[in-house]
């Protein structure tokens, strides 16, 4: 055993934390895009790497927008803009990853995939390279043991959109060291992050509480409760909710809401958790919410109209 582990959970006294300089970043989509943008501006060097090409392009875009907003209401300047997107290569190779001090692993939220993920790019990092996981939802220390370093992988959970969401959610595996979670807690600090630090349980804190939530306003236009529109104007004036469960639901993505509904159904072993038979429909029908265009509302519509 060694010191580091020896001291973990006593006091951080004397526990090395391991630097991080350079954040590798696999898939490039509404999550990828997001952390890149954060780690760049926060003075790291980044690659972002995804299987598709035209991910790496729509994330560069999205980071460029997002940015210039920023710029727009002076909470960033020209230069540190220019600065951070110098900052951030792309790449569709997982050997350029291989300088990576960490890793985070944003991909699809499916556990097959993530462990593709793992299987591809293990051989090109560094010993010392830290992996964590952006999952929403499945369990850390399946993912971690399907992984060649176990003790050095851990959930770093961001919100979407990660720019904008102050909280992280931190959540060691059983065999996750002390190191890694000091490494990985100073990193969200320097990304101006709050921090929760979850069990590994389905879903962890956030997800665990909103997603039922949202599972149970489909079933509520499922069962002809309220409309679409009804069911958002309820949650937002009466709940003082930013956004209603249906408009969040796009906004998440149907699939990963479906996804973490099933974690959590498997995983918990209760039906209270059983996904909504017409959630399952439409991510079927591939009307996956803002990301495809259309969902519970039809984005290619000023403003969006109700699907249903
Ligand atoms: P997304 O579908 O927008 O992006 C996933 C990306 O992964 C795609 O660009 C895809 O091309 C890429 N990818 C798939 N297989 C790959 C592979 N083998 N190698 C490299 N890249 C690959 O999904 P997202 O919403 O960004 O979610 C990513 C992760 O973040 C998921 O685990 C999800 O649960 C989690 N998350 C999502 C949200 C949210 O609100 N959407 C919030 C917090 C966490």
């Amino acid at each position: 055993m060694s010191n580091a582990t020896r001291l973990a959970g006593s006091n951080e006294i004397g526990v090395p934390v391991p630097s991080i300089a350079r954040v590798g970043i696999i898939g490039a989509g509404l999550m990828g895009n997001g952390i890149a943008h954060v780690c760049a501006l926060a003075g790291l060097s980044v690659v972002l790497m995804d299987v598709k090409p035209e991910q790496l392009e729509r994330a560069m875009t999205t980071i460029i927008r997002n940015m210039d907003r920023q710029v727009g209401r002076g909470a960033v300047t020209g230069a540190e803009k220019d600065a951070a997107l110098g900052r951030i290569d792309t790449t569709g190779h997982y050997a350029a990853l291989g300088d990576c001090d960490i890793v985070v692993e944003a991909g699809t939220e499916k556990e097959e995939v993530k462990r593709a993920i793992y299987k591809a790019v293990t051989p090109h990092l560094k010993p010392s390279c830290m992996l964590a996981s952006n999952t929403s939802s499945i369990s850390i220390t399946r993912l971690g043991a399907s992984t060649d370093r176990p003790e050095k992988f851990i959930g770093l959970h961001f919100m979407n959109p990660v720019p904008v969401m102050k909280l992280v959610e931190i959540i060691r595996g059983i065999a996750t060291d002390e190191p890694t979670f000091l490494a990985t807690r100073a990193l969200a600090t320097r990304l101006d992050k709050t921090i929760s630090v979850a069990e590994d349980f389905p879903a962890f804190i956030v997800n665990r509480i909103l997603v039922p939530m949202i599972n149970e306003a489909v079933y509520a236009l499922y069962e002809g409760v309220a409309t679409v529109e009804g069911i958002d104007t309820a949650m937002k004036l009466g709940a003082n909710h930013r956004m209603g469960p249906l408009e969040l639901a796009d906004f998440i993505g149907l699939d990963t809401c479906l996804s973490i509904m099933q974690v959590l159904y498997e995983g918990l072993s209760d039906s209270k958790y059983r996904p909504c038979p017409l959630l399952v429909k439409y991510v079927e029908a591939g009307w996956l919410g803002r990301k495809t265009g259309r969902g519970f509302y039809d984005y290619t519509q000023t403003p969006p109209r109700p699907t249903r």
